[in-house]
């Protein structure tokens, strides 16, 4: 009988498993010499079993752990960066609109026995009160002024109550109110005109330490992004960016006021800040460029 391809095809597989006689294995090798087509559907067979049967599946479990940490991870930084987002909507809805007195937004009263009330209109959210001993010690000056915010004219309004200036029976010399844009002046609404420069009497502005309470919940945060995805190079370099902006913020306060956010002149000072925070932040996106240069060379 003539063995034909076909015969060869069907028992190579047993060849190659090495479980045909020895007789069988010489034939099949004698016509594989001979028969260049076999030979090649030998090669090919020997190359497909050649290929390993991997059982060991662990970088599978690893693209699987990779996988379910990158997916933590981004479900972490979209919380983190709801609640970047969220601080800064709450910090912007209740930020305070200071009311010009125009408004009348605050009237003075004495209700008897020496007690100076100060009575708040509706739309006032938030006051401010601060007293001032005059030079002799003996009476006080009182700075009041007022503010409104987003959130209390449009979503949730709340009063404030009606406050007694003097809890303690001191003398009331005079109240001023305070626009905050500085640009009247302090406006005397009660008793006597205590400034001799006139009837304009500058009063510290707030505003600055509410910036830098905000600067400061920002950098919390995106340090506590950077703590958490320190092994995330990306999420990482991309937060620490974003980080040396409220840092940046922060330095510029301290050396432009210290540790005072009061200012008399809060629009000019917060300017010095914002032109030293500024340089600042490129310092140090330079300096981060710089560190990042010299470990790549040393490495
Ligand atoms: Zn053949």
């Amino acid at each position: 009988m003539k063995v034909t391809c076909d015969v060869i095809k069907d028992i190579l597989p047993l060849y190659l498993e090495g479980m045909l006689s020895d007789d069988s294995c010489a034939m099949v090798e004698e016509h594989i010499e001979q028969c260049q087509e076999c030979k090649i559907y030998l090669d090919e067979m020997k190359t497909f079993n050649g290929i390993p049967i991997d059982t060991n599946i662990s970088p599978l479990l690893k693209i699987k752990s990779t996988l379910r940490k990158k997916k933590i991870q981004t479900a972490i930084l979209s919380i983190m960066f709801s609640i970047v987002i969220l601080v800064i909507t709450i910090a912007f809805l209740t930020a305070p609109e200071y009311i010009p007195y125009s408004e009348k937004s605050v009237t003075i009263d004495e209700i008897g026995n020496g007690s100076v009330l100060a009575i708040f209109e509706d739309t006032v959210y938030g006051y401010d009160i601060e007293s001032y001993p005059t030079d002799d010690g003996t009476s006080y000056i009182y700075h009041i002024t007022t503010w409104n915010s987003i959130w209390n004219r449009n979503i949730k309004r709340s009063n404030v109550n009606n406050t007694i200036l003097n809890p303690n029976g001191e003398n009331v010399t005079s109240v001023y109110y305070y626009d905050t844009d500085g640009s009247g002046g302090d406006i005397l609404i009660y008793g006597k005109n205590e400034n001799p420069n006139g009837g304009v009497l500058t009063l510290p502005r707030l505003f600055l330490g509410y910036y830098l309470l905000i600067a400061i919940a920002l950098a919390t945060i995106c340090g506590l992004i950077m703590v958490i995805f320190r092994s995330n190079a990306k999420v990482f370099n991309y937060t620490m960016k974003i980080f040396f902006l409220p840092v940046s913020y922060i330095l510029g306060q301290l050396f432009v006021k210290g540790f005072t956010t009061w200012s008399y002149i809060a629009t000019r000072d917060l300017y010095a800040i914002l032109l030293t925070a500024i340089p600042l932040y490129i310092a140090f996106l330079m300096a981060i460029n710089l560190i990042r240069e010299y470990k790549s060379k040393r490495t």
